[in-house]
């Protein structure tokens, strides 16, 4: 069997925003499931969900649409993956995977797995994929291609379940990786929840800093402000979520931060260049590394497009002269 061909029978969804609509459309594309059925929290979500097509049922609530699936993914913020796992655990068929998406794992262990009855497989999981928007129609079924899918199955998991939910992830375009849950949290710490961190921190100083005018911080904002006003405009249920459920990673990773933070502002009082220097230089070596292993592309500026100059002739100065 090629790892596109259909794996699941029944495929629910729990939650349909950004990442539970891009599971359905890439699912869908790849016909990695015969079914798929789908819930959200909200009316206005589920009616959302039905009209964009996204599956073949839409539910109305959590217990109805885990009924005879043999794959269920949960795809409501942190803070939330406890409370549905208790309402989904005596609905649950016997051989099915259950599993998340959420961005930190050890508190989704902590607060799902009490829920899930015996003969059932837990097998959490996190693709490292995603944007700034929310909400069904955010999705796009090429989400996960080339980005990585975390998996971290508790001691003692079925490895076939988990291979099946390795291939399933693969069959969506994503590299699968395998690591406890207390490690990929603090590796996310680093990689993903404290660069949000920054973000958030730096665009509202930036908000508060009266000496500049906010329409001068909006028009200036290439200068560097813009690139973390995306990361700063993510969804900010599911930051909060990351941040109070990952607290001790991100506070270990936030000290050490602010301790290198420290040393550049003393390198910069002390008018020392070449400490500078060698910082800077370090940390371009590690984005060349970033875009060497593909996970992000060479184009400069993130890619942007660039207008084209403008045919315009040029002032009197500056223009050929017969003199010339
Ligand atoms: P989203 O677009 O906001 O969608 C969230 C979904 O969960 C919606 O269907 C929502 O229903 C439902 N929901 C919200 N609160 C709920 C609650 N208290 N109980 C039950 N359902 C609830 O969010 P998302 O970006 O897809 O994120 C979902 C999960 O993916 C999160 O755990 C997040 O950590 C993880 N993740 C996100 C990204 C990213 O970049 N966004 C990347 C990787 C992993 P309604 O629409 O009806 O409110």
């Amino acid at each position: 069997m090629t790892e596109s061909a259909t794996l699941f029978n029944r495929l629910a969804l729990i939650g349909t925003g950004l990442i539970g609509s891009s599971i359905a459309r890439a699912a869908r594309a790849q016909g990695v499931a015969r079914e798929i059925v789908a819930t959200a929290r909200s009316a206005a979500t589920r009616r959302r969900v039905a009209e964009l097509g996204l599956a073949d049922q839409v539910v109305e609530n959590n217990a109805a649409a885990v009924e005879g699936a043999d794959l269920v993914i949960v795809c409501v913020p942190v803070g939330a993956c406890g409370a549905v796992a208790a309402e989904i655990g005596p609905h649950l068929a016997r051989g099915a995977i259950v599993s998340d998406v959420g961005s930190v794992k050890s508190a989704v262990v902590r607060d799902m797995a009490p829920h899930v009855p015996a003969g059932v497989h837990f097998v959490p999981a996190h693709p490292v994929a995603g944007t700034e928007n929310s909400g069904p129609d955010a999705g796009f079924a090429a989400l996960f291609v080339g980005r990585w899918c975390i998996l971290t199955p508790p001691e003692g998991a079925d490895p076939a379940a988990v291979e099946r939910l390795a291939a399933f992830w693969r069959a969506l375009g994503a590299n699968v990786e395998t690591m406890p849950a207390a490690h990929h949290d603090l590796v996310l710490a680093i990689t993903s929840h404290l660069p949000h961190l920054i973000a958030y921190t730096i665009v509202g100083t930036a908000d508060e800093f009266a000496e500049v005018t906010r329409s001068e911080v909006l028009k200036f904002s290439a200068g560097g402000f813009r690139d973390f006003t995306r990361i700063a405009a993510s969804d900010p249920t599911m930051w909060r979520d990351v941040f109070l459920a990952n607290k001790d990673a991100v506070l270990e990773m936030l000290g050490t931060f602010n301790e290198d933070l420290a040393q550049l502002a003393r390198a910069i009082r002390r008018g020392d260049g070449d400490a500078l220097f060698a910082h800077f230089a370090r940390t371009r070596a590690i984005r060349r590394g970033i875009v060497e292993i593909g996970q992000d592309s060479p184009a400069p500026d993130f890619g942007r497009p660039h207008p084209d100059l403008p045919l315009a002739p040029l002032p009197r100065p500056y223009a050929a002269s017969d003199d010339d």
